[in-house]
């Protein structure tokens, strides 16, 4: 079994919001209780709706958002005793919309080179060597490192920023929708590139994304979060094959389907989400749960272990109807 590179321990982040004249300062629960391994080489897909949590624990992954309780060890040292500059050489993002995230008065070399310099790692000639050849790795060809971004297509672009991310060689490289500001036609050739640099370079990934199909084509496990929690996580095959929790599942059956015999979701999920503020008492997805009885409605699920599978439901199983 491969060493563990990351591991969430516990970990929540709770924010103090003003709630205004009337209700003071109200506490925000972005992530509660989130527990999770990623081992070297696997690709951990953290999804789940705008809200629910994910990007707070990119956040506090990457070092920007300190946490509120439990722990994040990175090869086994703790988040909390680590420099920014510690963390940032061992795990890197790439964000969704490489156009915004890239400087447009800054060369392609130089946007590349930009996490070397700006850690004081390496000279001029050494910035320029690692350009070079970690261009060639994402398939950019090399007289484009005196371009500018917007110079570049779409996928170009987004190569850059997988370069800019990769040039350290950090440990894990933490993807944030990494497809999603792209073509059709191009987000094939970025997952490709993803997969290979994978094997290439033995990275670890962290995938966030709400796009299921992003998730099933690269990801090897996967974590589905609701209102700041994981609710279910396993291997990724057998999470899209025999989704557990009646939220994966609905996720799942959201997601557009050719097949007419499948029929419509049971549920649906532009129903309104709860507002975080006021999370719904026992289990918080129960406002919206086919299965939901009178006891979810007052008691918070714990979570069932059975090897990998893991699951938050009082009444785990197949859909209704299927078993
Ligand atoms: Fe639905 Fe109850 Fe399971 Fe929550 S605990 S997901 S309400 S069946």
């Amino acid at each position: 079994m491969n060493p563990e590179v990351l591991k969430v321990v516990n970990t929540a982040k709770t924010y103090r919001i003003s709630g205004g004249f009337f209700h003071g300062n109200l506490d925000l629960h972005a992530v509660s209780d989130v527990s999770f391994t990623v081992r070297q080489g696997e690709v951990l897909g953290l999804v789940g709706e705008s809200g629910c949590g994910k990007t707070t624990m990119a956040k506090m992954i990457l070092g920007l958002e300190p946490l509120t309780k439990g722990d994040i060890l990175i090869e086994g040292k703790s988040i909390r005793s680590m420099s920014y500059r510690e963390i940032a050489r061992k795990v890197q993002p790439i964000f969704q919309d490489p156009y915004s995230s890239l400087n447009p008065r800054k060369s392609i070399g130089s946007i590349i080179s930009l996490p070397l310099r700006a850690l004081g790692i390496g000279n001029r000639r050494d910035w320029d060597e690692k350009v070079r050849e970690i261009m060639e790795l994402v398939g950019l060809p090399p007289n484009l490192r005196h371009n500018y971004p917007n110079q570049l297509s779409g996928g170009q672009r987004q190569r850059v920023a997988v370069a800019r991310a990769l040039i350290m060689r950090p440990e894990i490289a933490l993807c944030d929708e990494p497809t999603s500001a792209l073509d059709v036609s191009v987000q094939a050739q970025i997952l490709n590139l993803l997969i290979d640099l994978r094997e290439a370079l033995g990275l670890t990934y962290i995938l966030i994304s709400h796009n299921l199909a992003v998730v099933e084509h690269l990801a090897t496990s996967v974590a589905v979060m609701y209102l700041g929690r994981i609710v279910e996580q396993g291997p990724a095959a057998e999470i899209f094959n025999d989704p557990l929790h009646p939220y994966t599942q609905t996720l799942l059956a959201s997601v557009l389907t050719p097949d007419p015999d499948k029929g419509l979701p049971e549920v649906r999920l532009d129903a309104e989400y709860p507002n975080p503020i006021d999370m719904p008492p026992g289990c918080s997805f129960h406002p919206r749960c086919p299965r939901a009885e009178e006891f979810c409605r007052t008691t918070l699920p714990e979570t069932l272990i059975d090897g990998e599978r893991k699951v938050a439901c009082h009444f785990p199983g197949p859909p209704r109807g299927t078993a």
